[in-house]
């Protein structure tokens, strides 16, 4: 790995260096362009952080924990990523949920065992994921993988060519239903609808798991039931291997000093001004991997902007909801006592039961309570990969879905006493399932929405999406009407975040297609083979 000093000129200015931002540096250096990045905080990875919060040597996934690239991933092999010997770890046992009368419903990264699993909780709800998970596997070769991997049609035009083929047709009767109604209408067993719509909210659907266009979610979460995996040594080993990857090819990083500013000369993105006054000239342009209200409205100035974009920014649709951690050290492995095993799993659902329970948790988050009762996506993440503690040592965490302003509140709210009684209660609820941590606890913190704000300005309020998946926050209307196709009203400068389509998580994919359409804006020859969204769909009728 080469590394070079931070650069005052290049022919890339990108802002921000979370996994979008990194992934659109890597294929745009690997262009041929003299690429340099500049990140506000000390390290590099935006939600891919791994640190010692707790205590020395225990590793503490802040932010994203479970991703779906496997070496067959279309940027792990574009990018070259087993040459950096970055790692994924596909757990055995994926998904769990615990019941209070001592059962466990589990998901393995195998479909047959998953069937047998569901088959103990209802014969017909075993077959129903299984023609689910078909359907999803379908879907997402056929349409939502290539759907994604390219910038958004417009509404009409997706639709006529969705309706030529079978695949489309299906995806259309999904899409057209709420995520709750799908799952209601599939799966008879309280805990199966429960694991099932939990894990679609931990995608970001919570505040819209009932609005009618949400339905296509939940294939994607059947499939994740068995398909998720972690990083080796924590999530941010995958941010340094994208980092190794862009050195090698010539880009720079500069940590530590944010954007302050997107200058603006006569229409066009000249560059950036840091925090510390110093400045970063762009020779051909600048992309952000900030949302779009943050990037325009705070960087570039409402000045340089039409009245429609400003207000249409003005009035962003964040998620308003935003996942609060806890994390523990412990002396040793947790355990469900008596329970069949399943804290193994990668992923624990604690707490939820029904989709009653989930129900709850939307409304009471929409309605801007903290919920009632402390249910967790929870893990042990050192049962899957014992590097990421001491020998015989055991990190774990609880996420809680919170709203990101309280009724009545600001993020600042999250004061330290008030953080400190929602981890103690979240503790509680891991103590209540694995009586032992009580005894194995060597300490505790707490990660608010605050935190992560403080910690990644670009997910503001906690926001790990850059904001909503409702209907009118999604494809095309991502972010807002004519900011969809990654290019703004700005001359020069592009948009690569999660506030864009297809959305958040640890997928890179915004990251690639605004790579592509500054690329192609650029005039500079694509090396990789992104999918042509139109023609892929045509061929399929
Ligand atoms: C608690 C939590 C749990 C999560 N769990 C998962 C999970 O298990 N799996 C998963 O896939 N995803 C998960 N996510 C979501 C995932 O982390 C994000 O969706 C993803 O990181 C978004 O990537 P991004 O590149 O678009 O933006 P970000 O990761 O937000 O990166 C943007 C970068 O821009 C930088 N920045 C902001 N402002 C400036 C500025 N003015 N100047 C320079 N740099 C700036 C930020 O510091 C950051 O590095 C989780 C998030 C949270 C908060």
């Amino acid at each position: 790995m080469r590394a070079s000093p931070a650069l005052q000129e290049a022919d890339i200015v990108v802002v921000g260096s979370g996994p979008n931002g990194l992934v659109l540096a890597n294929y745009l250096a690997r262009a041929g362009l003299e690429v340099a990045v500049v990140e506000s905080a000390r390290t590099i990875g935006g939600g891919l952080s791994t640190e010692e919060i707790t205590l020395p040597l225990f590793k503490h996934n802040l932010h994203a924990f479970f991703m779906r690239w496997t070496p067959n991933y279309r940027l792990w092999t574009d990018l070259e990523l087993d040459s950096t010997g970055v790692r994924m770890i596909l757990p055995e046992r994926q998904n769990a949920l615990p019941t209070s009368n001592g059962r466990v419903l589990i998901a393995y990264n195998d479909a047959e065992r998953t069937k047998q699993s569901i088959a103990k909780f209802d014969t017909e709800d075993a077959e129903s994921f299984a023609a689910l998970l078909g359907d999803s596997e379908r879907l997402s070769a056929a349409i939502i993988e290539p759907m994604r991997f390219a910038p958004p049609l417009a509404a009409d035009e997706r639709n006529v060519l969705l309706s030529t083929s079978a695949e489309g047709r299906r995806f259309q009767q999904l899409s057209a239903m709420s995520a709750l109604d799908v799952v209601k209408e599939n799966f008879r067993s309280e805990e199966m609808r429960a694991l099932v719509l939990f894990t679609a909210a931990l995608r970001g659907y919570l505040p819209v798991l009932d609005v009618p266009g949400t339905g296509y979610v939940v294939a994607q979460a059947i499939a994740g039931l068995i398909n998720c995996r972690i990083v080796e040594g924590g999530s941010h080993q995958l941010a340094l291997a994208l980092a190794a990857q862009l050195y090698d090819h010539g880009g720079t990083i500069q940590t530590n000093n944010g954007v302050a500013e997107v200058t603006v000369v006569e229409g066009r993105a000249t560059g950036v001004v840091l925090t510390d006054g110093s400045r970063v000239r762009a020779r051909r342009a600048v992309v952000s991997n900030v949302p779009a209200p943050l990037t325009l409205l705070d960087m570039v100035g409402r000045n340089h902007l039409d009245p429609s974009v400003v207000s249409a920014l003005e009035s962003y649709s964040w998620n308003g909801e935003a996942l609060f951690g806890a994390h523990l050290a412990l002396d040793g492995p947790p355990s469900f006592g008596d329970r069949e095993r399943g804290i193994e799993a990668l992923n624990l659902c604690l707490g939820y039961e029904s989709s009653a329970d989930v129900e709850r948790d939307l409304a009471e988050v929409r309605s801007g309570g903290i919920p009632s009762i402390a249910a967790l996506h929870a893990s042990v993440p050192t049962m899957n990969d014992p590097t990421q503690a001491p020998t015989g040592k055991h990190v774990a965490f609880g996420w809680q879905f919170v709203p990101s302003r309280p009724e009545g509140h600001d993020s600042s709210w999250w004061s330290e006493e008030q953080s400190n009684k929602q981890r103690d209660a979240m503790v509680d609820t891991w103590v209540r399932f694995a009586p032992n941590v009580a005894d194995l606890e060597l300490a505790r913190a707490a990660h608010s929405p605050l935190d992560t704000q403080l910690a990644v300005p670009s997910m503001w309020l906690g926001d790990r999406h850059h904001g909503s998946y409702h209907p009118a926050n999604s494809y095309e209307l991502r972010p807002a009407p004519g900011l969809a196709d990654y290019r703004t009203p700005i001359d020069g400068l592009y948009l690569c975040g999660s506030s864009n389509h297809p959305g958040g998580s640890v997928n890179g994919i915004p990251g690639y297609n605004a790579a592509g359409v500054v690329a192609r804006d650029l005039g500079i020859e694509q090396w990789w083979n992104p999918p042509d969204i139109r023609s892929h769909l045509r061929s399929l009728g």
